[in-house]
Formats: structure tokens, sequence, C-alpha cells
């Protein structure tokens, strides 16, 4: 996998390239990575990426100009995305779509965004990461490619763990714990500790399919459950109750 970043601020994406899985799948080169700033696609001695909107009032646009010559300059941008609030938001299943190509090129927004014509005539998609607003499309990008490199078959040690994260099967995952064992009068479930991993399997299950009916009921509505989940889920939902009123 490949990713073209155009941006103004290449700094920002430099240093996330040096931590973390990002930097280990970069090292491991399971993914490359071009970082372009676009300020190298300007021909003017002040390098000027923005300019005034048309129709008066207050903000600047980034050019269309320096953005295609940018895009012109890669080899093969394969499939190019503008971050920006208006797109399509961002889910795990859009993840792993994205992670089945080979070169994405990512195009980052700021100030109050692209000349609409890059939207037009040069980009394969439009992506948000919420319903929200920040102020460059660099912390998107990062999100994203942070979200796709981890589904890449090498970067992640235990591949089975990404395969049990949350919304990968349409649910949460469930509750994790580490030593000791009992602190501040909170113990572990006993189950954990008792090495028989069927009952933990069975555990797991019950306690994923019970914090999506906690924190995000709206998922259950679209995902099948076994006979087996209903049976767990409806024995979580009951024990929850019996705690409520102790
Ligand atoms: N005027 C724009 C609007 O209201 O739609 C917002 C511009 S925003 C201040 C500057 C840039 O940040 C955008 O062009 C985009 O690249 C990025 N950005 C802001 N919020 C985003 C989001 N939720 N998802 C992805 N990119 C975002």
């Amino acid at each position: 996998m490949k990713y073209n970043i155009l941006t103004i601020f290449p700094n920002l994406i430099e240093e996330f390239s040096k931590t973390g899985i990002v930097h280990k799948s970069l090292t491991k080169k399971i993914v490359d990575m071009n970082i372009i700033n676009l300020r190298n696609f300007t021909s003017d001695p002040n390098r000027t990426i923005d300019d005034k909107v048309y129709g008066g009032g207050p903000g600047m646009v980034l050019k269309y100009e320096p953005i295609k010559d940018s895009l012109n300059s890669i080899e093969d941008p394969g499939y190019i995305i503008y971050l920006s609030p208006q797109g399509n938001v961002l889910t795990q299943s859009k993840l792993k779509s994205l992670s089945l190509n080979k070169n994405i090129t990512f195009i980052c927004g700021r100030y109050e965004g692209v000349d609409q014509r890059v939207l037009d005539s040069l980009i394969d998609e439009e992506i948000s990461i919420g319903d929200y607003v920040i102020s460059g499309g660099e912390n998107a990008c990062m999100v994203i490619i942070e979200g796709i490199t981890r589904l890449l078959k090498g970067v992640v040690d235990d591949y089975q763990s990404i395969l049990e994260d949350s919304f990968q099967n349409g649910i949460l995952d469930h509750p994790h714990y580490t030593r000791p064992d009992s602190i501040d009068g909170m113990d572990i479930p006993d189950v954990l500790n008792s090495g028989d991993h069927k009952m933990i399997e069975i555990w797991r299950r019950k306690h994923a399919l019970g914090a999506t009916w906690l924190k995000r009921p709206d998922l259950l509505k679209n995902v099948k459950l076994s006979e087996e989940d209903d049976k767990l889920l409806k024995e979580y939902i009951e024990e929850c109750k019996k705690n409520e009123h102790k």
C-alpha cells in the first residue's frame, strides 16, 4: 500500500510517520509514504497556495493549480480522497474496503477548504472523520492511514485481536483486564484466570454483546445474532438487572 499525501504542513505527517504501527509498517516495507508539499507546486516567489474567495467575505481557499500539478507529479495516485467534513463519514467497513487499494492519495484541505473544481474533477471521494470541523485535513488523513495500516497483514503481531476489535463484526469489543488480579477492591472475573479457553471465549462473546447493548444498542439492529448469542445477551441483561437491585 502506498500513501501519497498532499499537504501544506508536511512536517505534521513526517512526525506521525516516525511513531507506532505506521513507523513499523514503513520499516517493514508493508506501506510506503510519499509526502508532497503543495508549496513545491507553486510558481510565484511567495509560493502561494491559497487565495481569497470569489464573491467576497472572509476566508481563504486552497488553489486548484498546485493541487492538480502535484497530483500530476505522482506516477500512480490510485484512489484519490479529499478529506472533508462534507464527505462520507468514515466507518470500519470503509477502512476495510480502502485497505484493498494499492495506492491511495489524500488531499488535505485548510482554511475554507479547496477550490470546488478540485472536487468536481480531480477526486474519487470526499471522506469525513465525523460531524464536526477541524482546521485541516492532516489529522483526518492520519486517522484514516492509521485505521487502514493496522488492517494490513504483518503490521499488528496478533491479527486475531484485530478481528475482535469493535465494529469489525458489527458489535463492540469485550472488556480487557491486566495484572494485578485485585486492585482498589475490584477483582477480575474468575473465569479469566481459570485457564478454561472455551469458557473464556463464551465470557468474551457475552460481554462484547453486553457492551454493545449498553453503549451502542443501535448496532444490534444491523447484526444477525445466533441463538447462542441471543441466550448470552439475555443472561447478560438479567445479570445487569440483578446488579441494579443489589
Ligand atoms: N469550510 C469548510 C466546511 O464548513 O465544510 C470547513 C473547512 S475546515 C476549517 C478546513 C479543512 O479541514 C477541510 O478542507 C478539510 O480538509 C479538513 N476537515 C475539517 N473537518 C473535517 C472532518 N470532519 N473530516 C475530514 N476533514 C476535515
